[in-house]
């Protein structure tokens, strides 16, 4: 009997889970189902059982960006987002060709700083942080550099807040020939992408974000003609090659190496509840919760970075007020006490913080959110509505 106890681990009570409001940019807050979903009897990967499930996943992916299953692939990695940006990078360069990196944020900065670890040849293409790109300088870049066999960029830079047009590029980066990666890191499964009409050849994702699952799964979803032709491409990293897991999972239906089995039940359980609430219910939902954290950020008088012509309507980011008694630090603890998590902001030298739209949450969260952020305010003393000195 005791030993039977062991074995279970004891303590066999279910838990209530505290519910918290994430405002960071991902790991997003998740469903009460899809948080329990994850609780299942043990199981090898490789039965047959959840390489069903694997495959469901895969299909379920692919159907948000309304991917063709015949023309692409999607393709599982144990790992965070930012596996999907070293794979495509190292996986998809042939001998002897150039990447470019459209450059206008931290996490393109980050695939930058991928090449430069792989040593690829690559131009990087610095471009102002607070707006979207000149069409016309990257078509200038593609002419200058015949080379290039590849263009990179953000589809949405999380960290400003920051969306790119990614169809225009696209459409430029094809005339010229070249194969268009975008990380929709940050936008898939919550703004509506169309891998073929948006030009788009690879796009990624991880399971913490649009799908409000959990972390630790990332996935590419891609052409399999520009994946079968990386075969004969340079190999630049064993456990990190497109082609060696997508011709597994061809071959097996699996995940060359170990998987993370519980994340993929959370997956599944959320691509369920992402299909029932609908792509244009969803894309909705973001829009309010974005439009309740615009209004109330204004309404207290802070100024947000992206104007509202340029901005994804998934993050906001607010510039610290000028105010001595502001200290990020401790509003930030006031509101985590409370159940609400706000996240600084990723420009150098730029003092911000973010609030995003992301995950299972509503306007009555922002709302709620509002009143303790008010709260917090007051309590440090910081001036409402805030003030700025002068440097717009
Ligand atoms: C979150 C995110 C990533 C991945 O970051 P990880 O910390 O590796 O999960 C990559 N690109 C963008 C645009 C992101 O928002």
């Amino acid at each position: 009997m005791n030993d039977m106890l062991s074995a279970r681990g004891g303590g066999m009570e279910a838990k209530m889970v505290k519910r918290n409001v994430l405002l960071n940019p991902g790991p997003a807050t998740t469903t009460d189902t899809v948080k329990m979903a994850q609780v299942v009897p043990d199981i090898c990967p490789r039965e047959k059982e959840f390489i069903s499930i694997m495959r469901e996943v895969e299909e379920g992916l692919l159907k948000i960006v309304h991917a063709d299953p015949e023309e692409y692939a999607a393709v599982l990695f144990c790992g965070s987002g930012t596996i999907n940006m070293d794979i495509c990078l190292n996986s998809l360069l042939p001998a002897d060709k150039k990447i470019l990196i459209i450059n206008n944020g931290a996490y393109s900065s980050r695939g930058a700083e991928i090449c430069e670890y792989y040593g690829l040849p690559y131009v990087n293409l610095k471009l102002p942080l607070d707006k979207q790109p000149d069409l016309a300088l990257i078509e200038q870049t593609l002419q200058e550099n015949p080379d290039i066999a590849l263009v990179y960029t953000t589809h949405h830079e999380t960290g400003t807040g920051l969306l790119n047009p990614i169809r225009e590029i696209g459409a430029l980066v094809h005339r010229y020939e070249g194969v268009f990666v975008v990380d929709t890191t940050s936008t898939y499964a919550m703004r509506p992408i169309h891998i073929a009409a948006d030009e788009v050849d690879f796009c990624m994702a991880s399971a913490q974000k649009g799908i409000m699952a959990m972390t630790g799964l990332s996935f590419i979803i891609g052409k399999k003609s520009i994946i079968e032709a990386s075969a004969d491409y340079p190999k630049r990293s064993y456990y990190c090659n497109l082609y060696m897991q997508y011709e597994y999972a061809k071959a097996h239906g699996e995940m060359h190496f170990t998987p993370p089995v519980q994340v993929i039940y959370s997956v599944r359980q959320a691509l369920e509840e992402y299909f029932a609430e609908g792509e244009e219910n969803k894309w909705a939902r973001h829009c309010r919760v974005f439009q309740a954290i615009r209004a109330g950020l204004t309404e207290l008088g802070f100024k947000i970075y992206i104007s509202e012509d340029q901005e994804s309507k998934l993050v906001a980011a607010a510039l610290y007020p000028d105010d001595a008694n502001w200290d990020f630090e401790k509003i930030h603890d006031y509101c985590y006490e409370r159940g609400f998590t706000i996240y600084p902001g990723k420009v150098e030298k730029l003092g911000m913080f973010r609030l995003c739209a992301l995950g299972a949450i509503d306007r009555k969260d922002i709302e709620d959110f509002f009143m303790v952020f008010r709260e917090a305010l007051q309590k440090y003393g910081v001036a409402v509505p805030v003030k700025y000195s002068d440097r717009s």
